[in-house]
């Protein structure tokens, strides 16, 4: 579609910003709302309910009954998986209209909201559905006289938070697991990313998910998201987002009802890019496709380079060649591979931390200034520091922006030492053409995945979570199903 077409679609969009609880758009009982605004250009796209904890009340008591009476706990799991897998589709039929949602609220560019989120939403969805009808309990082997089974129950009411880089699908690894395994659940998007969630839940209704089961509730996270948080009727609270709200999620859970409580959070991964690399044009490539990817608003971004002294001036002189293919462009434009960072306080922090790097004597290569002025939007240029020292603050704390560190290694355990020495363990990779150098250090990155001479794989038939401050639980693959489902052992005397 031209560019045009899309800002005439944007510009004919009636996007409504009401609360979806028991099956019907709803004010906040305050009445109260906020501006959604676009990162695109500042434009306001819509105002949204500001839900506190009244309407989070109002939610959890849907969910809560939809829960007791069984509508959809209670339905065969082949019943659940026709009512998702007809939920992907629409998902799929509305393949434009969300996908231009996603990139007016929070920046990304189109094409890629279009081919990557909107399909990986659904496919999440799908898998999930598909899964669902072919997963069997256990019998325990005891003894004669008994009969003992092992068996999975939805949690009960689940509340899911979720942050605004990849709005749809992160809400997708909840959605997917945990209305499939039969919850009922209260999902919190971003208050910077409201707009998809809402229209996924008309869907879902529309869909044949039956009213109460499935609600979105937006709002700020101080509201809302602490009104989920410390709810006593809450049984599970899955959370995507950083380190410092993951440990006030974990505490809200303790001093409420012990509410299960999973989390997935920040990263800082260490990209290790050795001498003897297999390839060193497709390593060169990952490296900077994936930091600069989602303007580098990705919790698994190899946001810390390591490179082996020998090759450091050629990893460097291939990698400048790319940048300029990186340079921020209108996102509804479709050759744009780097969009708008999500607002002016993200932008800040973004700026922050490149003033950061260079008070701490890093090099700039590439880029550090805001782009895009004129347009009244948040732009910032593809950067790349030289010469990062581990001791950074660059090199230590998640930026969450388009931002690369490169440090330059001589002995692999060290760098394997220093790559492991922070507070995240998100992902992390390395390149080597030997191969038990490979499983070696893999092996000793304490990390959740590890990459070996690639980046981007990736695949919902995997884990997705990490070590340490990177939070606990796993997302996407069977493993998820752990998150939204109790194990019952039954006795049963023969
Ligand atoms: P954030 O500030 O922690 O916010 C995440 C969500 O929590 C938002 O919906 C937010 O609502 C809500 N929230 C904020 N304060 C809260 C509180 N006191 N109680 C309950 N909820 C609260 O994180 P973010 O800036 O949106 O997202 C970026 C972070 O997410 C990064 O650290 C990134 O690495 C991480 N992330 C991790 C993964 C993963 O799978 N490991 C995936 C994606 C992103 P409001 O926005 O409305 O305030
Ligand atoms: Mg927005």
């Amino acid at each position: 579609m031209s560019t045009t077409t899309w800002h005439d679609r944007a510009a004919s969009l009636s996007i409504d910003g009401r609360a979806f609880i028991d099956g019907k758009r709803v004010d906040a009982l305050s009445g109260k709302r906020f501006d959604c605004l676009s990162p695109i250009d500042g434009r306001k796209l819509a105002e949204v309910a500001r839900c506190e904890a009244a309407d989070v009340d109002a939610a959890v008591a849907a969910a809560r009954a939809a829960f007791e009476d069984r509508r959809w706990a209670g339905a065969a799991p082949a019943e659940r998986k026709r009512i998702l897998i007809r939920f992907a589709d629409l998902i799929m039929q509305h393949q434009d209209e969300l996908a231009l949602l996603e990139t007016l609220d929070m920046g990304k560019p189109i094409r890629y909201s279009r081919a990557v989120d909107v399909p990986a939403t659904q496919n999440c969805i799908r898998w999930y559905a598909e899964a669902v009808d072919k997963i069997y309990d256990q019998v325990a082997p005891t003894p004669d006289n008994s009969l003992a089974l092992i068996t999975r129950e939805p949690v009960g009411v689940v509340a899911a938070i979720v942050p605004w880089n990849y709005p749809m699908i992160m809400a997708a690894w909840k959605i997917g697991p945990a209305l499939a395994a039969g919850n009922s659940l209260v999902l919190k998007p971003s208050e910077k990313s409201p707009l998809t969630a809402l229209r996924l839940a008309e869907l879902a209704l529309e869909a044949g998910i039956p009213a109460g089961v499935f609600n979105v509730l937006p709002g700020y996270g101080a509201e809302a998201g602490q009104a989920l948080g410390l709810h006593m009727d809450v049984d599970c609270i899955a959370f995507t987002g950083s380190t410092r709200v993951g440990k006030q999620i974990l505490q809200m859970a303790g001093q409420s009802n012990l509410k299960r409580a999973w989390t997935e959070l920040g990263g800082k991964s260490a990209n290790i890019v050795c001498a003897d690399c297999p390839d060193l044009d497709a390593a060169v490539k990952a490296a900077i496709g994936s930091i600069y990817f989602n303007q580098g608003e990705s919790c698994n971004a190899p946001s810390r380079l390591f490179v082996e002294a020998p090759i450091k001036d050629a990893f460097l002189e291939k990698a400048m060649k790319m940048m300029p293919r990186f340079a921020p462009g209108d996102p509804l434009d479709e050759k744009t591979v780097m969009g708008a960072i999500v607002d002016a306080t993200q932008l800040n922090t973004v700026m922050g931390y490149i003033e950061s790097g260079k008070q701490s004597g890093a090099t700039l290569l590439h880029g550090g200034a805001q782009a895009r002025l004129d347009t009244g939007g948040f732009y910032v240029e593809p950067t790349l520091f030289d010469n990062v020292d581990s001791s950074m603050k660059i090199a230590q704390e998640e930026i969450f922006g388009p931002v690369l560190s490169v440090l330059t290694f001589t002995d692999l355990d060290e760098a394997v030492r220093q790559a492991n020495a922070t507070q995240y363990g998100l992902q992390a990779a390395v390149w080597t053409a030997d191969m038990s150098k490979a499983i070696r250090t893999a092996r000793a990155l304490r990390a959740g995945t590890v990459h070996v001479n690639q980046y981007d794989n990736d695949d919902i038939t995997v884990p997705f979570g990490g070590y340490k401050q990177s939070g606990n639980g796993r997302d996407k693959s069977l493993h998820a199903f752990d998150k939204y489902t109790e194990l019952k052992t039954t006795w049963i005397q023969v």
